[in-house]
């Protein structure tokens, strides 16, 4: 059941980065057992010596070496504990981006399946239940099993069969835990399943407070919440009793051990059995197993949860992006033609919920097309079919002549810019929400841009200008304020086609004549497509599109369709959009 085969390849690939560091540990360890094997050795020669009347002179020599290597044990248990926490840390760092990665690359659809909590859990929290596995499991594993060998092979030097009897001991003792391991992995699973559900609903929830509270959601929320610890208590105390079982074997092991130890020293004491010394050396080693055998079992936590974290984060890993991200065909520069060749596009697989029915028009470059259409009409999915976060189910979209999908995924992004109709921003600077924290993007460049966006008077109004912190979501500004500064990230990658997906909600006049001259500066030079929900926004506009539950039912230049008055637009020019479309 132990996926034996991803542990060591993951440890392997996440190990091999730390190279030089895991073989100083080991060297580290390996010097630790051999002078934990030495110090009973001391006091038992001590002892016999004593017994056997030696002068103190002879003693304090054997006391003094006792005190070096006792104190050599501990610097060295130091320096082992630290390099295994830096060891952990490194590889699992390495691992946590990778994953960050990986995760920021896969498609939509995954993302809508996994809420940003579960995300953080799935890379944060499985990694770091597999941050002692990477540090120390093997060095932990493979000492301790050795320091046990090396303790039984001293006592059966002291005493043959006390070493055989010992050592069978020890074996059926490892082979219980072995047993109890395995009855408590699956608890574990459960319960770290269970942890990032909570997680991810919690996440979720503390996002959307305000929504919550606003719609007076909060007792239900409660509700659910409590539904969810229900479930989770039971699993986290079946979990923890699967620790407690495997805590207990080694208790059971201590008791039986020093029993076992106390009886076959008696037994053996006297001439050609075992000195008192080497009572004692035989009890002392028994004793000492325990630490080991302790860490061995402690390993085996570490090995079950790894095995619930090492299951969930290869299964991460394995997750294919349903975007082929592969292509590498360029995007031709300037301003793009795009092309809808028969396009559809539906969220899910079924025929019925199909979004966008086989849409089929060109566009110039450098043409303006003002989209309308009632809410749900399928507007922002057109956009996010042009920016590839979606790719269509059938036909195709042609960006300068280029199908996105064989297009380099860098290339497509940097090409193509949208604002969407809610601004995300970052809990860091204006600056840095603006560049996107590509730092070779200056403040002069910075600033040029945002006068030509007309957006000075703005940054002027910003109590640090540049330096201002913003807070993350939109907290900190205003919606058109938010579009505004959304303006200025496209303005700076200088895209060949954009897409503005105006907010429905409408501003205030001042904002909005700011928006209006920023629109303006975006679309100079390059394809536009302007999502509007107010008709003034579509005066700019060379071609008209209006879409009807997914369909395209008018499209034609904006002029031609004014002066007819059969033209749907010339209605919705005559009546007001917010009668006919809202
Ligand atoms: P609005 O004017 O309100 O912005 P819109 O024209 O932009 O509306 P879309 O967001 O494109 O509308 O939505 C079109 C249809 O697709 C709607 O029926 C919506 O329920 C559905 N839809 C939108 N996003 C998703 C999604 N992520 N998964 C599944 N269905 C979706
Ligand atoms: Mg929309």
């Amino acid at each position: 059941m132990i996926p034996i085969r991803s542990y060591v390849s993951l440890l392997s690939r996440y190990l091999r980065r730390v190279k030089a560091r895991m073989t100083v540990l080991a060297g580290f360890a390996l010097g630790g057992i051999a002078l934990q094997l030495l110090l009973p050795q001391l006091i038992g020669r001590f002892i016999d010596d004593a017994i056997g009347g030696a002068a103190t002179d002879q003693l304090i020599p054997l006391a003094l070496w006792f005190l070096v290597v006792a104190l050599a044990r501990q610097a060295l248990a130091i320096a082992t504990t630290w390099l295994a926490e830096d060891v952990g840390w490194r590889s699992t760092n390495e691992l946590r981006s990778d994953l960050t990665r990986h995760v920021l690359d896969l498609d939509m659809d995954f993302h809508k399946e996994h809420t940003p909590g579960e995300l953080i859990e799935r890379v944060d929290g499985d990694v770091t239940a597999l941050s002692e596995f990477f540090s120390a499991f093997v060095v932990k594993v493979v000492g301790n099993g050795l320091l046990v060998t090396g303790i039984l092979i001293l006592i059966t030097f002291e005493h043959a069969l006390v070493g055989l009897i010992l050592s069978v001991f020890t074996l059926a003792t490892l082979a219980l835990m072995m047993a109890v391991q395995t009855v408590a992995i699956p608890w574990w699973k459960t319960q770290r399943a269970s942890s990032a559900e909570l997680m991810g609903f919690l996440g979720e929830q503390l996002s959307g407070t305000e929504d919550i509270r606003a719609n007076g959601g909060v007792g239900f929320m409660v509700h659910t919440f409590t539904d969810i610890l229900r479930r989770w208590l039971p699993r986290r105390v079946r979990s923890r009793l699967g620790f407690a079982m495997l805590w207990g074997t080694g208790i059971v092991h201590f008791v039986v051990g020093a029993t076992l130890v106390m009886w076959l020293g008696t037994r053996y004491l006297g001439p050609g059995g075992l000195t008192l010394g080497g009572v004692y050396l035989i009890f002392h080693y028994t004793e000492m197993t325990r630490n080991p055998m302790d860490e061995i079992r402690s390993q085996m936590e570490v090995f079950q949860k790894a095995g619930a974290g090492i299951d969930r984060v290869t299964e991460l890993m394995e997750r294919r992006s349903n975007l082929d991200t592969s292509g590498t065909t360029a995007i031709p520069s300037g301003a793009l033609s795009v092309v809808f060749d028969h396009m559809s596009f539906a969220y899910a697989d079924d025929e019925t919920s199909t979004v966008l029915h086989d849409i089929d028009i060109s566009i110039a470059p450098g043409r303006v097309v003002g989209v309308l259409g009632r809410s749900g009409s399928g507007k922002s999915t057109m956009a996010k079919v042009l920016t590839r976060l979606y790719d269509p189910t059938q036909g195709r979209v042609l960006l300068g002549g280029v199908d996105p999908r064989e297009a380099s995924l860098h290339d497509l992004r940097r090409r193509v810019g949208m604002v969407t109709q809610d601004v995300q921003l970052f809990r860091t600077t204006v600056r840095n929400n603006l560049t996107f924290f590509d730092a070779a993007i200056n403040d002069e460049r910075l600033m040029s841009v945002l006068a030509d966006l007309g957006l000075s008077n703005w940054l002027d109004s910003l109590p640090n200008g540049l330096d201002t912190m913003l807070e993350s979501g939109a907290g900190g500004l205003s919606a058109g304020q938010a579009q505004l500064l959304a303006f200025t990230r496209i303005f700076l990658k200088n895209p060949g086609l954009v897409i503005l997906d105006e907010a429905s909600s409408r501003l205030d006049p001042a904002t909005e004549a700011m928006i209006e001259s920023a629109v303006a500066a975006v679309i100079m030079d390059r394809t536009a497509f302007v999502i509007a929900h107010h008709l003034g926004t579509v005066a700019r506009a060379d071609d008209i599109m209006i879409i009807e539950n997914g369909t395209v039912i008018e499209f034609g230049e904006r002029t031609t369709l004014q002066a007819d008055p059969t033209s749907r637009f010339s209605r919705l020019l005559a009546s007001g959009m917010e009668e006919v479309l809202a």
